[in-house]
Formats: C-alpha cells, structure tokens, sequence
C-alpha cells in the first residue's frame, strides 16, 4: 500500500476518536498545475485525521522545498512554502452521483475500503502554496528592458542619445522599416 494511501478502519471504529499523522514523501502528480513546481526533496505534512458521523475530517498543514523562476529577472531561487488545508472524507454512499461536482469529490475524497488517499489533498495545499508570480525577493530589479541585462547585478541606465545603441534595439527599428504593416496601432 502507497504511503499516502491511509487506513483509516480504526478511526472508523471509535465515534469521535482522532489521530495525527506525520507525512514525508514525495508527491506523484495528481493535481492540474502540479507539473509546473519544482520540489527539491520530500514534502512535509502534519494531518490530524478526526472521525465524525462515519466521516474522515482531516486538517493540517504542508511544507515544502521548491525552485521557482522569478518573474522578474528570470533567475532561478529555492524557497520553503507552507500551506493550510482541510479536507472531509465521506462513505461513497454520502456523494450524490446525480452532481458532476460530486461525482469529482467522489473520485479524489471517498473513504475506500476504510482506506483514504491523501495524495489529491496535499497536492492541491502544494499548488496553492506556490506563489503564482514569484519574486525572488521583494526589491528585485529585474532585467533591462532595453538591453535585457540583470539590474540587480548590474544597476545601469539608458540615455536616449547612447551613442552604443543596444543592439536589439537596432534590429528592431529595421524590422519595423522592412514591415511597416506591423507597426500599425502601436
Ligand atoms: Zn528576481
Ligand atoms: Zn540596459
């Protein structure tokens, strides 16, 4: 049995009964937008599981290292992100199949032979603990927008009247010359 699939009949057998569980693992990908993170390492989480009216209620809290690539300078940096999250697990005869919605809750959060998968709950934490737009830090500069240096190493300004224009933006005056249709509305 995968580690993050959890048996959870004795929780079942007692009324109100509770359990904290400690996880590390790695994640398989089971949720859209988990493709795109880079975790370095297992990911953390701490899950009190709690039975209520033969229902699973599980709530904690995930952590985990990850690379991510900076919006701005396009550098790459590492960083522990945390994420709450809560969750309830139900007996398949709880979903109302006649809802699509349902039928999906269904599929990711029903109490399997008294087994419950913890691998949909800790993705969907991980996804939401990643900033969508990452900074690697709050004052970061960013690259030149005219000659696509890092202004955070090299902290420089452009004179209209440069006497060595950029490169790029040569090219890019020829361009406009050879094309003049794609200059329109611009
Ligand atoms: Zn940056
Ligand atoms: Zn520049």
């Amino acid at each position: 049995m995968p580690a993050l699939r959890f048996d959870v009949s004795g929780l079942l057998r007692k009324p109100g009964s509770r359990e904290i569980i400690h996880v590390e693992d790695s994640l398989p990908p089971a949720f859209k937008g988990q493709e795109r993170i880079v975790v370095n390492g297992p990911v953390r989480a701490k899950i009190t599981l709690k039975e209520a009216s033969g229902t699973i209620m599980a709530q904690g809290g995930l952590e985990a290292d990850v690379t991510l690539t900076c919006g701005r300078c396009l550098n790459t940096f590492n960083l522990t992100v945390s994420q709450p999250f809560e969750e309830i697990y139900r007996r398949h005869s709880d979903f109302n199949r006649e809802d699509p919605e349902e039928r999906e809750e269904e599929a990711l959060f029903a109490i399997d032979e008294q087994r419950i998968d913890l691998t949909p709950m800790l993705s969907q934490a991980l996804v939401l603990a990643v900033p969508f737009s990452p900074k690697c830090e709050e004052g970061c500069r960013g690259l030149c927008s005219v000659c696509g240096e890092d202004l955070n190493v090299k902290p420089h300004k452009h004179d209209e009247s440069d006497e060595d224009l950029p490169d790029y933006k040569a090219a890019l005056k020829q361009y406009l010359k050879e094309h003049p249709q794609d200059n329109k509305g611009s």
